[in-house]
């Protein structure tokens, strides 16, 4: 395994990449994107992951939520449609989605996350469906066929393994990314992004993001791109340079210490200009 013919993710990269949106679009045009996100007590991950996946191109969302926190959604995001965790959901219907932040890991997230990998194609683990995932091994054999998962180093350790360095991390990321068919994104201060046989290095984002929360922007950023039919290494090096930039774009009005993951949410349009 060779990490010198790892790519830079910089503007000229990005470029070859992002398609213009077609001007006689609709809604249907540009994917219905769905996020499994937040519990009781825990519904910050799914709205800030929700905003950033709306404000990132996606033609419709849905947000999966348990009932008791619907007025939370319909108040903070009229934009989005809504789903109850009580009730039979057809997961198939979705062009992308997203599970995980805020999930919680208890037996009834365990369910969630194991329905939703035999229906889902296009997909995005995150947070807690990660630490579900590194419990339960096996499931790396059912994972659906379009697959991003975004592990922090220690999610990652969870899921592969305890690690030294991040060098190491990015070698085993090749290794699984090859071996389970699937895109690994490698958080961090340099974001990794592998399918284990091209690697890439992102260039963009500051330690403003270094707070809770940042990730979940990135995982509805990721699916928007996803559900907008972008491959899943195209969407996950559009989402990780684009939330970067937004960050740093951040920094014109706020410090790194000051820096909300809700004002970087606002500044991603800037970042697409
Ligand atoms: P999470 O730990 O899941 O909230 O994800 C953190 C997000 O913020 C990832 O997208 C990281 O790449 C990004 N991030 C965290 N710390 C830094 C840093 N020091 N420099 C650049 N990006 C960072
Ligand atoms: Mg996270």
């Amino acid at each position: 395994i060779n990490l010198c013919i790892m790519k830079i993710i910089d503007k000229a990269l990005v470029q070859t990449i992002y398609k213009e949106r077609n001007e006689i679009s609709h809604k249907g045009s540009h994917g219905h994107s769905l996020i499994i996100a937040g519990s009781y007590n825990k519904m910050g991950a799914s709205l800030i992951s929700a905003k950033a996946c709306l404000r990132s191109g996606t033609g419709l969302l849905t947000v999966l939520v348990p009932k008791s926190e619907k007025q939370t959604v319909n108040i903070y995001l009229p934009e989005a449609m809504l789903h109850f965790r009580e009730d039979l959901i057809d997961f198939s219907t979705y062009n992308a989605i997203a599970i995980g932040p805020g999930l919680e890991q208890n037996e009834a997230a365990q369910k969630l996350v194991f329905s939703v990998f035999l229906i889902a194609k296009s997909l995005v683990i995150d947070a807690d469906a990660l630490n579900i995932l590194a419990q339960n091994q096996d499931w790396f054999n059912d994972l659906p066929e379009n697959s991003i998962l975004t592990p922090h180093p220690k999610e990652f350790d969870r899921l592969f393994g305890e690690h030294n360095s991040e060098q190491e991390r990015r070698l085993t990321a090749i290794k699984k990314a090859k071996e389970f068919n699937c895109v690994i994104v490698l958080k961090g201060h340099k974001t990794f992004i592998t399918n284990g046989i091209d690697s890439f290095e992102n260039t963009t984002g500051n330690s403003g993001l270094a707070k809770g929360g940042s990730g979940d922007a990135l995982t509805g950023m990721i699916t928007s791109f996803l559900a907008q039919k972008y491959t899943c290494l195209e969407a996950s090096i559009l989402g990780v340079y684009l939330h970067g930039l937004a960050a740093d774009i951040t920094l014109k009005t706020q410090s790194k210490e000051s820096m909300l993951i809700t004002d970087v949410i606002e500044n991603i349009g800037l970042a697409f200009q």
